[in-house]
């Protein structure tokens, strides 16, 4: 396996204003080359908007760039990331199943609205339709950052842990694509799918089996290794997984906003040598 390719400083997960993200496409790019990331995936919530501008500006400047998505996937009850990289984003079935995926977000957000008003918390529909650059990809991280600008907690983190998770008061639940779906979409539009930061989900051991099978039984590429999601435990187990079920490994920040001072383009683990990073498909 060659080295030149471990030693890339590949960050293949990041997100713009299309969805939940406070950079432009054209600004996560030009701050990609910044902070010396050789090969940058943009990969949005259910949306492909941002790609062509990103790939543009690449290509100005010189950065390879891969288009990438990460969808929201109902799994066993949860909600599972997957992401599809160097995929085709012209391609129909893709932007007409992510469509499907989007349409339910905005009555989504409604819901929450109403159930945060019950616990007193007013307006936040509104002050979160008004934060996201897209109606189409309303999300809890909006909601999270309009509670923090109210001064109601000090970080999002504490938004999602007090009020947007499961259990909690501006919760809703919802159903998103299946998995089959989702890699339908990403194999017709000639991308790899790849399990976004694995250790974000409470599964339990058994189903994180089913889940690795399943996902390998649909031609599952990657499971994604290196993030800021992960500690080091969750790195080394899931590295672990990547080896025992034969999945490539990726490697990706999940950067959302200058403004998170733990998460930065670039700055992520590297691969254990031992596996092999999904990138030598695009490198
Ligand atoms: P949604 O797709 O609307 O359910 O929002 C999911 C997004 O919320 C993720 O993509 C993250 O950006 C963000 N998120 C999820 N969990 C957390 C958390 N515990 N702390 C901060 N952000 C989170
Ligand atoms: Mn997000
Ligand atoms: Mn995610
Ligand atoms: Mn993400």
């Amino acid at each position: 396996m060659s080295i030149a390719l471990h030693s890339l400083n590949a960050d293949l997960h990041s997100h713009s204003t299309v969805s939940d993200g406070t950079l432009a496409p054209r600004d996560v790019v030009l701050r990609g080359r910044h902070r010396r990331v050789d090969l940058l995936a943009l990969t949005d919530h259910d949306a492909v908007d941002g790609l062509a501008e990103a790939q543009a500006v690449a290509a100005e400047i010189g950065l390879k760039f891969i288009a990438g998505v990460e969808i929201s996937v109902t799994w066993a009850g949860q909600t599972v990331h997957i992401l599809g990289l160097g995929i085709d984003p012209d391609d129909p079935t893709l932007r007409t199943g992510l469509e499907r995926v989007r349409s339910g977000r905005l009555q989504r957000a409604q819901e929450m609205g109403e159930k945060l008003a019950e616990v007193g918390i007013e307006g936040a529909f509104q002050a979160a339709l008004a934060l996201a650059g897209n109606p189409d990809l309303l999300s809890r991280t909006h909601f999270a950052r309009y509670l923090v600008q109210t001064g109601l907690c000090g970080d999002t983190r504490e938004v999602f842990r007090r009020y947007l998770v499961e259990g909690k008061p501006g919760y809703v639940p919802h159903r998103w694509a299946s998995l089959k779906d989702a890699m339908h979409w990403i194999h017709v539009a000639g991308g790899a799918a790849v399990i976004a930061h694995p250790g974000r989900y409470k599964y339990d051991a058994g189903q994180f089996h089913a889940l690795f099978t399943e996902f390998r039984e649909l031609g599952g590429e990657a499971i994604e290794v290196a993030t800021s999601n992960h500690g080091a435990h969750e790195a080394r187990h899931f590295a672990q997984q990547a080896r025992t079920f034969g999945f490539e490994a990726s490697r990706g920040s999940d950067f959302h906003s200058p403004k998170d001072a733990d998460v930065e383009l670039g700055r992520v683990d590297r691969l254990h040598p031992s596996l092999l990073p999904v990138w030598h498909r695009f490198a």
